[in-house]
C-alpha cells in the first residue's frame, strides 16, 4: 500500500480531530480544526455522519493513530503483533513502540516540525545515533540514545525554526534536550499516562485480536 500524499488537514477533518501533521501551522487559528463549522470531508450541510458501530469505531482508531504516527497499515499490523507478543498491556506497549520510531523522537524533541519533516531530515542523512548516521526512520530508539543533528546540518532552516518554536512549548519529560548543539537524549520509556490522553488503543487491540 502506498502512503497518503493528500492534503494532510484533510486526514484531521476525516478524524475529527487534531493529528498535527502539518507542524507550527497545527499551533495556530490557521488550523482549520480551530474553526467552529469544520466538517468530515464529503459531509455536506443537511447531511449528518453515519452513527457509527463498534467496528466502525475501531477501524476509525486504528486509522487516526496510524496517519497520527504516520505509519503504513502493514508497519502498523507489525507494530500490534510485535506489543503483543511481549509482556504488559498490549495496547501501551503498541503506544510505546510507535513513540520510539526515530522519526517520532525527533519530532517529540523538537529538531523537526513535524513526523513528517523528521522523516525526510533522516532519510536525507541529517540526523545521527550515538555518533552514526542512521538514515531509517522506523529505528527503534533506546534508553539513553543520543539523537542529534549533523554538524553540517545544524543550521537549516527547519530545525532551527523548529528548535525556536518548541523552546516554547517545551518537550516532554522522558526526553532531554541540548538546545543549543541540537542534541537529545532519550531517557527512558514512556509511560501510558505520558501519552496522548485521547488515543482509545484498546478498541485498535480489539480490532486485530479478531
Ligand atoms: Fe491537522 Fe495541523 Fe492541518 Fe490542523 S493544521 S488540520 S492539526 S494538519
Amino acid at each position: 500500500m502506498s502512503r497518503y500524499t493528500g492534503p494532510n488537514c484533510r486526514l484531521c477533518r476525516r478524524e475529527s480531530v487534531k493529528l498535527f501533521l502539518k507542524g507550527e501551522k497545527c499551533f495556530t487559528t490557521k488550523c482549520p480544526m480551530e474553526k467552529e463549522t469544520v466538517k468530515a470531508p464529503g459531509v455536506s450541510m443537511g447531511r449528518r455522519r453515519r452513527k457509527m458501530n463498534l467496528y466502525g469505531d475501531q477501524l476509525r482508531e486504528k486509522q487516526k493513530v496510524k496517519r497520527q504516527y504516520g505509519v503504513l497499515e502493514k508497519q502498523f499490523r507489525n507494530y500490534f503483533e510485535e506489543a503483543s507478543k511481549q509482556k504488559g498491556v498490549t495496547g501501551t506497549i503498541l503506544l510505546q513502540l510507535l513513540e520510539r520510531r526515530l522519526d517520532n523522537v525527533a519530532y517529540r524533541a523538537g529538531l523537526a516540525p513535524s513526523r513528517k519533516s523528521a522523516r525526510q531530515l533522516i532519510r536525507h542523512g541529517h540526523v545521527m545515533i550515538n555518533g552514526k548516521k542512521l538514515d531509517y526512520p522506523s529505528y527503534q530508539v533506546k534508553i539513553g540514545d543520543l539523537i542529534e543533528i549533523k554538524e553540517k546540518s545544524k543550521s537549516l532552516d527547519i530545525v532551527t525554526q523548529s528548535l525556536e518554536s518548541r523552546k516554547q512549548r517545551g518537550i516532554p519529560s522522558w526526553i532531554s534536550l541540548d538546545f543549543e548543539k541540537k542534541k537529545a537524549v532519550f531517557n527512558t520509556i514512556p509511560e501510558r499516562t505520558d501519552l496522548p490522553p485521547d488515543i482509545r488503543e484498546h478498541l485498535i487491540v480489539e480490532l486485530y485480536s479478531k
